[in-house]
């Protein structure tokens, strides 16, 4: 059956909030074991228990007929999962979608950059914690800096329209390399977001109350060393970050790369809220810092009519998205990992 995309109503949450954004774990399984993000044991899940691709194609089809225009591949490390470029090809031919785009820790990228922007990739989030190789491997457990690297140089040289480095910054472990790694996306052309460290998944490794870093105190440091455009300038002039969308980026002068900070844990920004996400096993989450979750997997799965099926119950399921997260460094209310949400 064709539907019109155009005659389906948008996907509006009981808050006003219109949902036009969908991310996608395509994996929980990775090729490194970030302390902040897994456990150092980790059990994955069985693969029938993943969605397969075919499953995911029809459920970001779906997606996209409620007006989804944006949808992100990640995981885990959606690098690792057979048959990603095949799958982002599909998706980024999906009409109504207007931007496929990634986030990767890096590792496989030199192999498969080139792939991906053919695939129809266009934008690319890489996570650069430090630029010192011990450090490296301390917070990502097995990683080398010198894969990432090549990676990053790969997806420099693959036309992508935009890349941004992501950094969770933890304190005692990384804070003290911000402008360091600020310097190196910008002199590169690429934006660079500061991340604050959520409280998802009982870990071993660390305190997470002990590593918290707010946002605001490195946008001051930063500012001592970038010259904020002046209509951007409110970290270090008036204490507040600018307050657009979660991630608050600032012109810097002098660059065309941005600054941006994620600032779950000191200032909520779930008013902005523009997405949900898909589990590598077919869970849609509705918030992630919530348990509301919906099973796609059982709709889609051998079922002949799962597109319909499955727009009835995405719009069902998003009367039920929360208003709000409330992350407490102090208090691991919510288990799952990050790996398994899909960040
Ligand atoms: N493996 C890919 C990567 O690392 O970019 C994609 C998946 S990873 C879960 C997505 C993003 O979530 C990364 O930028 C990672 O640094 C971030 N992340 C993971 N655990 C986090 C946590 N507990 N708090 C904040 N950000 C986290
Ligand atoms: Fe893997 Fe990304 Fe999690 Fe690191 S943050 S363990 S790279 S999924």
């Amino acid at each position: 059956m064709n539907h019109k995309l155009t005659a389906q109503p948008a996907l509006i949450d009981p808050f006003g909030r219109t949902v036009n954004y969908l991310r996608i774990s395509v994996t929980d399984r990775c090729n490194l074991r970030c302390v902040y993000c897994m456990a150092e044991d980790m059990t994955f899940l069985p693969r029938k228990q993943l969605l397969t691709l075919e499953e995911i194609e029809i459920v970001a089809k779906a997606f996209v007929g409620l007006g989804v225009n944006k949808i992100r591949l990640t995981g885990g490390e959606p690098m690792v999962r057979n048959g990603i470029v095949g799958l982002c090809k599909k998706l980024s031919s999906l009409n109504g979608l207007n931007e496929l785009v990634m986030t990767t820790n890096g590792v496989l990228l030199d192999q498969h950059a080139n792939d991906l922007a053919k695939a129809g990739v266009k934008r690319l989030n890489i996570s650069l914690d430090s630029l010192q190789a011990e450090r490296v491997k301390q917070i990502s457990r097995h990683g080398q800096l010198a894969d990432v690297l090549r990676g990053i140089e790969a997806a420099g040289k693959a036309g992508f329209e935009r890349i941004k480095l992501n950094v969770v910054v933890l304190a005692g472990v990384n804070d003290d390399e911000v402008n360091d790694l600020a310097e190196f996306a910008l002199v590169r052309g690429f934006d660079i977001s500061f991340i604050e460290e959520m409280p998802l998944g009982e870990i071993s490794s660390h305190k997470r109350k002990d590593t918290q870093v707010a946002s605001l105190s490195l946008a001051q440091r930063l500012a001592e060393k970038f010259d904020f455009e002046p209509e951007n300038e409110p970290a270090a002039k008036s204490n507040q970050l600018s307050n657009k969308g979660p991630s608050r980026y600032q012109k810097v002068s002098g660059y065309t790369g941005r600054i941006g900070f994620i600032s779950p844990m000191t200032d909520n920004f779930c008013s902005r809220c523009n997405r949900v996400r898909l589990t590598s096993e077919g869970k849609l989450l509705l918030c992630l810092g919530n348990e509301h979750s919906m099973n796609l997997r059982e709709i889609v799965r051998d079922n002949t009519n799962a597109e319909a099926d499955l727009r009835v119950a995405i719009r069902d399921a998003i009367t039920r998205k929360p208003e709000k997260h409330h992350f407490d460094a102090n208090k691991t209310d919510i288990v799952r990992f990050m790996n398994m949400t899909g960040g």
